[in-house]
């Protein structure tokens, strides 16, 4: 493993809400088709994802989230080092539309610099969804650091960084229910994979460079649904899952890092990630829930924020997070 930084103290919630801002006094929450009281949708990809169709431009993502009464804040997929390039391949399927451009955010060209100008003009907030890289923390430090080098030289701001984990070992495992089942036997078994992909992650957790976890639930995103396996690949490992599960948020609670409930769990495992017993440890935990949609393309921005915001509030969730140049900004439900 290669040098981490240091856990830094998580930044101080800030009293000032989007709500007060963007609200006069007295002035009633916006409403529309979608759960505009949820105000972000904090998970939104570009046409720079390397699986996006056509048409997905930051200027039409941001006229997407105006009409659901939603703030776009983007978390492309960041470039990966060499030796990673599998993630980028295209992979049309339930999850994204089928695909026109299968090449993701590179260092090796002018894309990041694409990538941020696009954002900046579009007037979106601007983060990035970073791969935990098999463990190699090393290699995901120096990228978080070219990334924020680079949104430095282009001007913008880079709101946060949500920590993904996409591969295992060297390989993606999350494209379909046979790399998953080839990354579980490459790690000897269910219970091995769960508490190696939990491992890697409070690791990631651990370094203070990420704001949020995404789509923590998704290895079982095969469990049910359209590319269901016949037998859950976690069948018999349960406890194992729940456990690695129980400790990684709790890892989070203490770093003051943020849970993400990901809608786009919609579309391949029929729920979002997060499940309802996963929410309500989290709330029991008093972590933060950040809202993301997944979104390839612009129609899916938003999407399921009606049911979300109907299911945060009957957990007890009070209030979702955004951020603004890493610092926590609170949306309160009520
Ligand atoms: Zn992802
Ligand atoms: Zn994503």
């Amino acid at each position: 493993m290669g040098r981490t930084r240091t856990l830094t103290p998580a930044a101080p919630a800030v009293q000032e809400t989007l709500e007060d801002r963007r609200r006069p006094p007295g002035a009633r929450r916006p409403c529309g088709p979608t759960g505009v009281g949820l105000l972000v949708d904090n998970h939104v990809h570009t046409r720079h994802s390397g699986h996006s169709p056509e048409g997905n431009d930051p200027v039409s993502l941001r006229w997407a989230g105006l009409n659901r009464g939603l703030r776009v804040s983007l978390r492309e997929h960041a470039p990966l080092p060499e030796g990673f390039e599998l993630r980028q391949v295209g992979r049309p399927g339930p999850e994204f539309p089928p695909v026109s451009r299968a090449v993701g955010l590179s260092l090796r060209d002018r894309s990041l610099g694409v990538f941020f100008r696009e954002a900046l003009e579009a007037g979106l907030s601007v983060g990035f969804e970073v791969d935990v890289l098999g463990g190699r923390l090393d290699l995901t430090e120096e990228l978080v650091e070219e990334l924020y080098r680079q949104a430095r030289r282009h001007g913008a701001t880079i709101d946060a960084l949500n920590c993904s984990h996409h591969i295992m070992g060297e390989a993606p495992w999350d494209f379909t229910p046979q790399t998953l089942q080839a990354a579980i036997a490459f790690c000897g078994g269910p219970a091995a994979f769960a508490r190696r992909y939990f491992a890697e992650i409070r690791e990631a957790v651990q370094t203070g460079m990420f704001h949020c976890v995404s789509h923590i639930e998704a290895p079982r995103k095969f469990d049910a649904g359209p590319a269901a396996l016949p037998r859950p690949a976690f069948t018999g490992a349960e406890e194992v899952w729940w456990e690695e599960l129980r400790q990684t948020l709790e890892t989070m609670a203490v770093c003051g890092v943020a849970l993400e409930y990901n809608t786009g769990g919609l579309a391949t495992w029929g729920r979002p990630y997060l499940s309802p017993e996963t929410l309500a440890e989290a709330v029991r935990l008093g972590l933060r829930i950040v809202v993301g949609s997944d979104a390839h393309h612009p129609d899916q921005v938003g999407r399921g924020f009606v049911d979300a915001e109907r299911d945060l509030r009957r957990a007890g969730v009070g209030e979702v997070w955004t951020f603004r140049a890493g610092r926590p900004v609170a949306i309160p439900l009520v």
